[in-house]
């Protein structure tokens, strides 16, 4: 019998659990020059260094080439006119209501308070202090973009990005060559994203056994509040946001979106990506009665560029680092994470594990360490999954609300018990 290969997500749980019995059994062993100097501070910090560095090193480029690639794409938004910059604006605003849910469930459940790695990695408190907000704004924008790449200063690589993909769309035709090299250099820098996660499940298995090597069991019960206010906080997103705006906006019954979406969050969940799942959605949505017309434009924008699951993870995230490093994050600060998780949506592409990576841009935008996410890095498949249902549902509710209200709407197909050939 030929033996089935294991995919990289059983891979990454793997090197999660051995790390764990790993790191535990490191931690109750007396110190000493094999524990502390080869392992510790030898083959484990190297491995996890290395595969930290890995993702750091992709951040510039995909947030660069993918915000690019997201903002040219509006050429369509101008084309589809209401309907484009509707969909633009839900969107955005879903998002941003992500993301909050998210900063205040993680202030609520506080998952990393209790658990203390000031002294791993040492870090200057770099936010309390401050930036007066009209600095910020004025620091957005970058008076040399090599500059601000060379020194991976977010906003200022986001206002760049975004400005040269708008100049793109507008120009039109002429930019279609390049528009095709970003599109490939897209492709390119995914690529680069799959290799380095090919090494996963040993950067994991190194950060998660160095994590309870030096802090035992404590880690263990804040990553389990930090995975249960992220799940928490999709479904408030799901109940409220979604369920509120099909009733109020769609004046639909929300029930009935639910259920006949249940089996395309089952392909999301399975897949981790909401562009594997493309298909199925625009499918489901279809059936509920949207046009071709619209669902055909906004799905698939919607599976690049709309990610409130994601930028959910990326708001508990942000909190749940600051807590461990002890760093205090000011009101300007929450609100800078508003701002950047929002455009890491917009750059974050629709395949497993790539909110992980532009999370990096966020920690960096209040100056949190990036090494935080050494720590949630190894459960982060599992929230993969769950944040991918709440991407590709948040695409499909903003469908059917649009098509609602632009009249391009089949009630009765919505409300029929039938899918396609199948009866419900
Ligand atoms: N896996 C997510 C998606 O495809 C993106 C991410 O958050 O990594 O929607």
């Amino acid at each position: 019998m030929k033996k089935k290969k294991l995919g990289l997500t059983s891979k990454i749980l793997i090197g999660l659990l051995l790390g764990l019995v790993f790191g535990i059994i490191l931690n109750g062993m007396p110190s000493g020059y094999f524990k502390d100097v080869i392992l510790i501070n030898g083959i484990l910090k190297v491995a996890g260094k290395v595969f930290i560095n890995a993702i750091k090193m992709l951040v510039v480029p995909l947030v660069f080439v993918s915000l690019v690639c997201g903002a040219s794409a509006i050429g369509d938004v101008k084309k589809l006119g209401r309907v484009g910059v509707k969909t633009l604006v839900f969107y955005v605003i879903t998002t941003a209501v992500a993301i909050s849910f998210a900063l205040i469930v993680g202030k609520i459940i506080n998952p990393g308070i209790g658990l203390d790695l000031s002294n791993i990695v040492k870090q200057e408190p770099t936010i309390g202090e401050g930036k007066a907000l009209v600095d910020v704004i004025i620091g957005m924008v970058p008076t040399n973009p090599v500059a601000s790449m060379a020194n991976g200063s977010m906003l200022q690589i986001i206002v760049f990005s975004l400005l040269m993909g708008v100049s793109m769309a507008l120009v039109g035709d002429k930019a279609k060559p390049v528009i095709d090299i970003f599109n490939s250099l897209n492709e390119i820098v995914m690529k680069m994203v799959m290799v380095v996660m090919e090494f996963a499940p040993f950067g994991v298995f190194a950060l998660i056994t160095n994590t309870f090597a030096t802090v035992g069991f404590e880690a263990m019960g804040s990553l389990l509040k930090y995975m249960i206010a992220v799940v928490l906080t999709l479904l408030i997103h799901a109940t409220f946001t979604y369920m509120g705006i099909l009733s109020v906006v769609g004046k639909l019954n929300p029930i009935v979106f639910f259920k006949k979406f249940l089996p395309v969050a089952g392909v999301a969940f399975s897949t981790s990506s909401s562009n594997a799942t493309l298909p199925v959605t625009i499918e489901a949505v279809e059936n509920m009665g949207v046009s071709k017309n619209v669902a055909s434009f906004t799905l698939p924008l919607g599976a690049t560029i709309n990610m409130d699951g994601t930028a959910i993870m990326q708001g508990v995230a942000a909190v749940f680092i600051s807590q461990v490093y002890g760093i205090d994050l000011s009101m300007q600060a929450f609100l800078t994470i508003i701002l950047t998780a929002t455009l890491a949506s917009v750059g974050t592409a629709g395949v497993p594990g790539v909110g992980m990576i532009t999370l990096s841009m966020v920690l960096q935008s209040v100056g949190l360490p990036v090494e935080g996410i050494a720590l949630i890095i190894g459960i982060d498949r599992v929230l993969d999954m769950c944040r991918t249902v709440i991407n590709i549902t948040g695409d499909s509710v903003c469908t059917i609300v649009v098509s609602k209200t632009e009249g391009e709407f089949n009630e009765d197909m919505y409300y029929s018990k039938k899918i396609g050939d199948e009866v419900l």
